[in-house]
């Protein structure tokens, strides 16, 4: 238990049970379970990313609204599957200021963008 000072307090709403799990992963198997748990997000429709594009992901459109930026974009698994790349997906990113100066970026998933070619 003398390591309990040093671990990040989990985030509010996830299980004990998934946070005792997390807390027993080797560096390896949490980036297994990151994997897995954006294999999962996919699997139920959505997904949330930080705003840094990642390398795996193709911004395709960024257009700016009052209060918000719309993104729309598509995206790869980092190990890849059958149904890569996902999406494109509509999202609204906005920004909520910290009392410390930073923003912190929020993605809302709005849900999937359908081609006008249909
Ligand atoms: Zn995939």
């Amino acid at each position: 238990m003398t390591r309990s000072s040093e671990r990040p307090t989990p985030p509010e709403g996830l299980p004990s049970e998934v946070i005792d799990a997390l807390t027993d992963c080797t560096p390896e198997e949490l980036r297994k379970a990151i994997v897995h748990a954006q294999e999962l997000l996919h699997f139920h429709g959505e997904a949330e990313l930080p705003i840094s594009a990642e390398a795996n992901d193709d911004i395709l459109r960024v257009t700016e609204h009052e209060g918000y930026t719309e993104v729309v974009k598509q995206f790869r698994c980092a190990d890849g599957c059958d149904d890569c790349p996902h999406g494109p997906y509509l999202y609204h990113v906005t920004e909520e200021p910290h009392p410390n100066g930073s923003h912190k970026v929020h993605w809302s998933f709005m849900g999937p963008v359908h081609s006008q070619e249909e």
